[in-house]
């Protein structure tokens, strides 16, 4: 069963929403970790993203943003959860800020007197503990701390700040749904964009970042190789497509060592073979769900038009007539670009970072190859220059101890990873307002 909970009521905020509204200026604000620890505690998975939604879009109309929820729509037509609250305040830049707000099919392990209990459904209706085990809570809480700072600093900054809150990161189809909703043309089109991932890999109080490629693009890959199916015990009579996704999986592995240039890395990886019934019959059909990596177009050419030239071949060699060609599907729901940070911005970015957080807390990160979704925002060919960094999240002395005996503390999409949400929340706001006021003049 998909949970049905009154957003206000699971927050705990129905006193707070009743004194709102009689007397807005006399409301406290909730502390910002008061509203991460009830976010991370009631999680909702990609597409199901309705009481986190709701409680960032009252809060930013809170902070006296211009505030639209449900913004986006997904391939199928079902609206989305996306929030955008704006503050328009003179003339001046677009900027955008953007934090991701879903959680994952995983059943919590921290053991936090606010960790989840929470079951829900996929969109594929499987029944799954779902968990904040991608920290995706800190973005969205940070988010509301950056739009109360900037609320309260108004004087010391001019533009327009775009705040949104995207839905379904995890399933890769949350920022394509807001654009799809005609996001930059409905509110307005951002000159810059900055967001944030936060990890375990470093301390709270420190933040790392990449000038120019980032993270990974990502193609997801279909394929089905089809043979004649016969008899197990006689072979001849068919042409055996198992044999042929072998000769395959194999043979697309020479893309990445042999064709790829080795200065641009890529990746291909094969992460589900389905074929065949009973181990004396020969199937018609061999299903492959393939996942593919790299940093440019170029890459991502070689690996796409590789593909579909090995399919091919395979059948070729196996003499099979043109209407058995192995079937290529490239998903483009489950896709997204590279994350690219644009080096003039980014270093702007990073200079700002070291004076508010301190050069030894502003670390040179490599690119990474876990992908999503937020490079879509920036326009094909990077039209909008965007700038991403990766924020500690480690109780500073788990990860020093953790570091002296030479191991790492569970991280994003364990069951374990449990960021130390003071600290974390501190940096964060602090970070994102110093860049945003930076950048808004
Ligand atoms: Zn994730
Ligand atoms: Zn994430």
């Amino acid at each position: 069963m998909t949970r049905r909970i009154d957003p206000i009521r699971a927050l705990g905020l129905a006193a707070c929403v009743g004194a709102m509204a009689a007397a807005p200026a006399a409301m406290a604000e909730t502390p910002l970790i008061d509203i991460y620890k009830a976010i991370h505690e009631h999680p909702e998975l990609s597409h199901f993203e309705a009481d986190t939604s709701a409680r960032l879009a009252s809060e930013l109309r809170a902070a006296g943003y211009e505030t639209t929820d449900h913004v986006g729509v997904y391939g199928d037509g079902a609206r989305a959860y996306g929030v955008v609250g704006l503050m328009r305040n003179g003339k001046g830049p677009v900027l955008m800020v953007r934090a991701d707000m879903d959680a994952l099919p995983v059943v919590e392990e921290t053991g936090a007197p606010y960790a989840s209990h929470a079951r829900g459904k996929t969109v594929a209706g499987q029944d799954v503990g779902v968990m904040h085990a991608c920290g995706h809570d800190i973005h969205t809480s940070i988010l509301i701390g950056l739009a109360r700072a900037m609320a309260a600093s108004r004087s010391r900054w001019r533009g327009t700040l775009m705040l949104v809150g995207q839905p379904s990161e995890e399933t890769v189809d949350g920022a394509r749904a807001m654009l799809a909703d005609h996001l930059y043309e409905r509110f307005a089109r951002p000159d810059m964009i900055i967001g944030l991932h936060d990890g375990s890999d470093q301390p709270a109080g420190k933040v790392s970042l990449a000038i120019g490629a980032a993270q990974s693009g990502t193609t997801s890959i279909d394929v089905a190789i089809r043979g004649v199916g016969a008899h197990g015990a006689m072979p001849q009579m068919g042409r055996d497509p198992v044999v042929l996704a072998a000769q395959f999986i194999t043979q697309i592995q020479t893309i990445i060592s042999r064709e790829e240039d080795p200065q641009d890395p890529a990746i291909i990886t094969v992460g589900s073979i389905h074929g065949g019934t009973k181990r004396n019959i020969i199937p018609d059909e061999v299903k492959l769900q393939l996942t593919t990596r790299y940093f440019t177009d170029k890459g991502q050419e070689t690996i796409i038009s590789g593909i579909r030239q090995m399919a091919q071949g395979v059948a070729v060699s196996a003499g099979l007539p043109p209407e058995k060609a192995p079937i290529v599907t490239i998903v483009d729901r489950e896709s997204a670009p590279a994350t690219y940070n644009d080096p003039v911005l980014s270093n702007r970015v990073r200079t700002v970072l070291i004076r508010t957080l301190g050069k030894e807390n502003v670390i040179d990160a490599k690119p990474i190859t876990p992908s999503e979704d937020v490079g879509l925002f920036g326009l094909p060919g990077h039209q909008i220059p965007l700038a991403y960094f990766w924020l500690g999240a480690a109780n500073p002395a788990a990860f020093e101890a953790a570091a002296a005996k030479g191991q790492t503390l569970p991280g994003p999409h364990n069951s374990k990873f449990l960021p130390d949400p003071e600290p974390t929340l501190a940096a964060g706001v602090k970070a994102m307002s110093a860049v945003a006021t930076s950048l808004l003049q």
